[in-house]
């Protein structure tokens, strides 16, 4: 059974009726199905199979929330963060901090040492200046710590272009033509366990050639590193696998990619790391939201739904379809523009597309938005943080609360006096 199917005609995630889910906690509502969390991870998994050393490692960007992460640490999944409050979410999570890779191109000092105090696994790092960073506060703490020099391959993955991040002029990484000297320059600080390298060429792939292109450059310079004397170990072959957004098209090929990876890897002799995010999550979430008006338009009638750009980001971000669906279908569609309440003409869902006929104070659904999608949510125009719920088999928990955006404006405001009097002017150096 698919983990969002109709039942009764009544559109389920798992054993639950959304009207259920929408009852509890109103409209716009989040709500993944954890079978679907670990049918994308044992799928990814098996697709490894052939893989004898690895780590899988999901990205947390993709969705942070800590009852998702528990799902996938019980997967035997560690984590791939880019920030100290990514950090704190993957151990409430339950993820082991040996199990934790910390990405992200500008890691603070502050965040450098939260890592370090917790005993993350593995620092990717994006720039030799930060590696000198590191090393010296795993020095003062008496320490060394595992990392790896995260390269920029000079690849196009052929994706959306905010979120392509090999090419040479994206700021991902070190240029693949001074990794080595980077490498032997780190590799000689002794805070630094330097053990292999990293590369992520982007989200949402399909066309598996560019990983392909990528791959084989970073075994390109796994064999100069080896031949300079350097002990590697681990390599890092990042996440990026697409999926897909409109029935009828396939997800990335991810037993094809298991296939290209074992036989471009072949002889490596390391353990490879994997960072998926999109591809583990994005199947299992919708967004549900209610009908607020149908209003109409020159063409066709908008359709003014209560979610909104700031609980959805990726069309107006990505120009991204996400499909749409009544929660109880009447077998009747229209044609209609679906859209938000936020003022911005970005806040549109869809335009000029076929979808079930609905009426104001209908249920519906955005599919796959798993991933991506509540985690990139804000309070523009005083809107509330959305709910997250999680479903698993009969069972629905509330995993995230509504915020109010009046609650969290009052949390924040009050009138605190900064001290500017004698303070000494500080000059750029
Ligand atoms: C975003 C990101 C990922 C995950 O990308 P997906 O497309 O969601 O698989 C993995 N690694 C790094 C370094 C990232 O920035």
């Amino acid at each position: 059974m698919k983990p969002f199917h109709h039942a009764d005609g009544v559109l389920h995630a798992e054993a639950v009726a959304l009207p259920r889910i929408a009852e509890a906690v109103g409209t716009p509502a989040y709500v993944y199905s954890a079978a679907a969390l670990r049918s994308a991870a044992r799928r990814f998994r098996a697709a490894l199979a052939d893989i004898p050393r690895k780590h899988i490692a999901f990205a947390v960007k993709a969705n942070p929330n800590p009852a998702v992460l528990d799902v996938l640490a019980r997967e035997g999944f560690g984590a791939d963060i880019v920030s100290g409050g990514e950090l704190v979410a993957a151990l409430d999570g339950g993820i082991l901090p040996e199990e934790i890779v910390f990405s992200g191109t500008g890691k603070t000092q502050a965040e450098l040492m939260q890592a370090l105090d917790v005993g993350i696994g593995q620092f990717n790092l994006e720039l030799e200046a930060e590696g000198r960073l590191l090393s010296r506060l795993a020095v003062e703490r008496g320490t060394r710590v595992a990392a790896v020099l995260r390269v920029n391959p000079d690849v196009d993955a052929r994706t959306h272009a905010k979120i392509t991040t090999g090419r040479a002029e994206s700021k991902f990484g070190v240029p693949m033509a001074e990794a080595a000297a980077i490498y032997d320059r780190l590799a000689a600080l002794d805070g630094l366990d330097m053990r292999g390298i990293a590369l992520h060429i982007g989200s949402q792939i399909t066309d598996l050639a560019p990983l392909e292109d990528a791959y084989r450059r970073a075994g390109e310079l796994l064999a100069t590193l080896r031949t300079g004397g350097h002990r590697v170990t681990h390599v890092d072959l990042g996440g990026g696998l697409g999926v897909s957004y409109r029935s009828g098209e396939p997800d990335a090929d991810v037993e094809v990619y298991g296939a290209m990876v074992a036989r471009v890897t072949q002889g490596w002799n390391v353990t490879l790391m994997f960072e998926p995010g999109r591809f583990i999550a994005a199947h299992a979430g919708v967004l549900l939201t209610a009908v607020t008006w149908v209003k109409p338009g020159s063409a066709h009638p908008f359709i003014v739904v209560d979610a909104a750009m700031n609980d959805l980001m990726r069309p107006a971000l990505y120009d991204a379809w996400h499909a749409f669906s009544a929660v109880e279908p009447s077998g009747r569609r229209i044609v209609a523009d679906i859209v938000g309440p936020v003022c911005e003409t970005g806040d549109t869902f869809a335009r000029a597309r076929e979808i079930d006929d609905v009426k104001a104070g209908d249920l519906c659904v955005f599919h796959t938005v798993g991933a991506y999608g509540a985690t990139m949510a804000s309070t523009y125009n005083g809107r509330s943080l959305v709910p997250e719920v999680l479903v698993d088999g009969d069972s629905a928990t509330v995993i995230a609360e509504r915020l109010d955006a009046h609650a969290i404006a009052r949390q924040r405001s009050g009138r605190r006096r900064i001290a500017c009097a004698r303070s000494p002017v500080l000059h750029a150096s």
